[in-house]
């Protein structure tokens, strides 16, 4: 990924001229319970003028690790989307905007029918495999053919520092009896009398897309975990849940 003071962005889709996005590092927090709709602004404003753009309108869907994703159209612009994880649309000048700390958010661009994108993808949502329903919402609505879709995965708390219990563990092996889950678990230390284990959720979601048709090629990984990166990258995990919030914005021109 490209690193600069306040954001990271991929390379591969600093290429595409009508796109802008990023994911925002620490010193920007989009945490609402903790933000005034004042600063969120301020801070959505910082981004356009970081971006170079004006954004029509910013649909930041309020999350609650569900698997569910919508299509934003004229129609529900000014919805709330509530208990929404994931958001896909045609329409220029819509940013697009998930917050996480330690959650995949992954953003999606279809360049041939021109859709975007953004997905919220914890744990939970990766259980309930949100990914998929946000592809298959993307050849529904728009007609995007699979092997056309990017994805592009944010940093997140990779499978170094996703450490569970054997419960999570079982949920993950009882829904995808149809990959080789294994082989994204690997067993850890016991600790205080539990059995600990790491999964890969970032191998898992992938797996789930080039299922589904996405050339593995279109799935762009940044490598970057955010509890290694608690430094820079705001992380659940990494700060005892102290509560700030990344965000990933994507928009069409
Ligand atoms: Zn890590």
């Amino acid at each position: 990924m490209i690193e600069k003071d306040k954001y990271y962005q991929f390379e591969e889709l600093t290429k595409y001229e009508n796109l802008v996005h990023m994911f925002t590092k620490k010193d920007i927090d989009f945490n609402r319970k903790v933000k005034t709709i004042d600063e969120l602004e301020s801070q959505f404003s910082e981004i356009e003028t970081i971006l170079g753009v004006k954004f029509r309108k910013i649909v930041f869907p309020y999350q609650e690790h569900t698997n569910i994703v919508k299509s934003v159209t004229e129609e529900n612009l000014d919805d709330k989307f509530l208990s929404v994880d994931g958001t896909i649309t045609n329409l220029k000048g819509v940013a697009l905007v998930v917050s996480a700390a330690d959650c995949q958010s992954i953003l999606l661009y279809d360049d041939k029918k021109k859709v975007i994108g953004n997905v919220h993808s914890g744990w939970k949502g990766t259980l309930g495999r949100i990914i998929q329903n946000a592809i298959d919402l993307m050849v529904k609505e728009y007609g995007s053919n699979t092997r056309d879709i990017m994805a592009f995965i944010c940093p997140s708390i990779l499978k170094c520092c996703f450490e569970v219990d054997e419960d999570v563990v079982n949920l993950f092996k009882n829904e995808f009896n149809d990959i080789e889950i294994e082989k994204f678990i690997t067993k850890g230390l016991i600790k205080e009398n539990k059995q600990k284990y790491y999964i890969d959720t970032v191998g898992i979601n992938k797996e789930v897309l080039i299922n589904i048709g996405l050339k593995e090629d279109n799935i762009v990984e940044s490598n970057i975990c955010s509890k290694c990166n608690s430094d820079k990258i705001h992380s659940h995990r990494g700060s005892n849940g102290s509560g700030g919030r990344n965000i990933s914005i994507i928009m069409m021109k």
